[in-house]
């Protein structure tokens, strides 16, 4: 009988990206009928967080993972934090080789899945003349931003911010240069050569698979399709989320908590795994949420001036340390503030949550619709500001509030836009809209669902290849 396809899955370091392509093997897993095997190589940027390795105690045993020998930089380096991902990518692929080395007797490989930032790992596949998949942990409409991006490049002499007329992407809502990813604002910096390169190499693969649906972003799925623009395959195959338990520190406090509130009281803000605000900021953010009177469960990190800054490491210092005089004192009977880590997926399921206010990271975006929780959008990194305009533009299920003229959002700025999403009209319907892309979404996993279908066609494939 023929050996299962086997397929090696290359994610990037960090936990949101570890986790949505984990998450990704098991549903491929799943929906193969055994006919398929998946080992995972992790590279590894100095050591695995206790985080990442929770995830991978969620895996089923047909899944293997290896982490592969730590990278180091040293700490001097100044470089970001989002080029210290891919290039530890880059520089294990030494051992992604030995590894495909050692698979290649014993197995029948087929293709590689590369996380984006991962995607230097493809080099490997073509040397042992596998397929090659990119897994884009982020929307469709970033996927056709990257995907459009190497045309922009020739056609746009200037910086994208200074762009008089929003830019048209294929498919997407109109957008501002401002509001696209961050390391397309600075066309002369090393974050923009690593990104366009990211961007040019997705054209090379044979396929992409984004975590998203149609029922939430139909048109760029639409546009990613169309055969006029010579894309590779896209598999929209979401929205793939956290199952397991994972990291579970605060757990039982936070839901404790929640089970003495009413129903769609709470408003829940956290800044993904490591997002982080200036002390200004935090204090104002301190402010409103005190001023709005409403309950809210906050996760607090330690503040610093690059807001990506705990997005590897969690940070050793105590956050709540760093919050106004008097501030847990005053507000023990209004909210609960968390060090540096909630159980998310729980805490956006609990009925007690009525809000989430977010950086809109990809993950907590899909987490937060298919819990049909509204949103407050607060972008700070990465693609963040662009999924805020299609949150709020586009789907109208956030409200986004406004920075002052020193760039920080104001006390009262929180404290109004909090009460408007839990207490009015505006609220309701935005929850109405959400509760519509929950359905969508739950629809698109079920068995005949789109993203099922798309699913089980990609193992098919593999499976026969
Ligand atoms: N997360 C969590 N608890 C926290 C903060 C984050 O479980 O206190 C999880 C969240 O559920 C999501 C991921 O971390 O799965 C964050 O991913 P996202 O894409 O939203 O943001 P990123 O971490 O990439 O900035």
């Amino acid at each position: 009988m023929e050996k299962p396809a086997h397929i090696v899955i290359v994610p990037s370091p960090g936990f949101s990206h570890l986790i949505s392509i984990i998450e990704f093997s098991k549903r491929l897993i799943h929906h193969s009928n055994g006919l398929l095997q998946v080992t995972c190589l992790i590279p590894t940027l100095d050591s695995p967080s206790e985080t990442s390795k929770a995830i991978l105690q969620t895996l089923p045993s047909t899944i293997h993972s290896t982490f592969l020998p730590s990278i180091h930089f040293t700490k001097e380096t100044q470089t970001p934090i989002a080029v210290q991902v891919q290039l530890a990518v880059t520089r294990s692929i030494p051992f992604i080789r030995e590894a495909l080395k050692a698979l290649s007797s014993g197995s029948r490989l087929v293709a590689m899945v590369a996380d984006l930032f991962a995607s230097d790992a493809l080099v490997c596949a073509k040397e042992h003349n596998l397929l090659s998949f990119v897994y884009f942990p982020s929307s469709a409409m970033t996927l056709s931003f990257c995907l459009y991006l190497p045309k922009l490049d020739q056609e746009v002499p200037s910086e994208f911010r200074d762009l008089s007329e929003p830019v048209e992407i294929p498919g997407c809502v109109p957008i501002y240069g401002k509001d696209l990813p961050k390391p397309v604002q600075d066309r002369t910096g090393q974050m923009y050569e690593f990104f366009l390169k990211r961007c040019e190499q997705l054209h090379e693969a044979d396929g992409v698979l984004v975590n998203s649906f149609k029922g939430i972003e139909e048109g760029p799925i639409r546009a990613l399709a169309e055969e006029g623009y010579g894309y590779p395959n896209v598999y929209p195959i979401g929205p793939i989320m956290q199952t397991g338990l994972g990291d579970v520190r605060n757990g039982s406090e936070c839901l404790r908590w929640l089970e003495n509130q009413v129903p769609n009281s709470v408003v829940y803000v956290s800044f993904g795994s490591g997002g982080t605000l200036s002390q200004d900021q935090l204090n104002e953010l301190a402010l409103g949420l005190e001023l709005s009177g409403q309950k809210f469960l906050w996760v607090v990190r330690a503040p610093s001036e690059s807001a990506n800054s705990a997005y590897l490491n969690s940070q050793s210092d105590d956050p709540l340390r760093f919050l106004p005089d008097g501030f847990i004192e005053r507000t023990k009977e209004q909210g609960l503030v968390v060090p540096s880590w909630a159980p998310q997926v729980q805490v956006l399921g609990h009925e007690a949550t009525g809000g989430f206010l977010t950086h809109c990271g990809w993950n907590s975006t899909l987490e937060s619709a298919m819990n049909g929780v509204p949103l407050i959008a607060w972008p700070l990194f990465a693609e963040q500001r662009m999924n805020a305009v299609m949150l709020n533009d586009g789907l109208k299920v956030a409200l986004r509030p406004k920075a002052n003229e020193n760039g920080l959002v104001g006390g009262e700025e929180v404290a109004k836009v909090i009460t408007r999403l839990i207490e009015g009209e505006e609220g309701r319907e935005i929850g109405r809209r959400m509760q519509n892309l929950k359905n969508a979404g739950a629809e698109a996993l079920q068995v005949e669902g789109s993203s099922t279908k798309t699913l089980i066609q990609f193992a098919v494939n593999l499976i026969g290849n």
